[in-house]
């Protein structure tokens, strides 16, 4: 059995609360535990806030697409902006790396620590697409 979300909202910061709500509340049809719930908000909201922040340039004009799809026993959420894009995914991705001196440079590995499977599809000019499972 399969069971989908989509849905698509402007690059406001307080959208960020939205989807993590609402992907948590369309995963709690399989039996992920709270535990597991709360790590699915921040892994959401990890990578939202990078799109409106990153992506956008903090700009309300842009789109950003969340759809999670549930099978038997596994949620996979997609995050996707039309945004400037990422020109090294595999910097992107390392530790502590953030192209913002303000930031920390722990979304990405947030997202990897709280699901299971975290890939990102992304560059220069071409928008970002994070897909991560659990
Ligand atoms: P933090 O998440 O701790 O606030 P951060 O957002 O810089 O800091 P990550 O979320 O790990 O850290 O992202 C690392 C870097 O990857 C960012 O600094 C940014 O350069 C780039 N990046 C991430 N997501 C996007 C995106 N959707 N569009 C463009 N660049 C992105
Ligand atoms: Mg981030």
């Amino acid at each position: 059995t399969v069971n989908q979300l989509k849905m698509e909202f402007s690059s406001r910061p307080e959208n960020v609360a939205f989807a993590r709500v609402a992907v948590a509340a369309f995963a709690a049809q399989l039996d992920f535990t709270l535990n597991d719930l709360e790590e699915i908000k921040v892994a959401v909201s990890e990578a939202v806030a990078n799109a409106i922040i990153h992506g956008y340039g903090n700009s309300p004009d842009g789109i950003v697409r969340v759809g999670a799809v549930i099978t038997d026993r596994m949620l996979e959420v997609r995050v996707e902006d039309d945004g400037r894009g990422i020109a090294d995914v595999k910097r992107a991705l390392q530790p502590s790396f953030s192209t913002d001196p303000d930031r920390m440079g722990l979304g990405f590995v947030f997202m990897q620590s709280f699901m299971d499977r975290v890939q990102v599809e992304s560059a220069a000019g071409k928008g970002t697409r994070v897909i991560m499972s659990k």
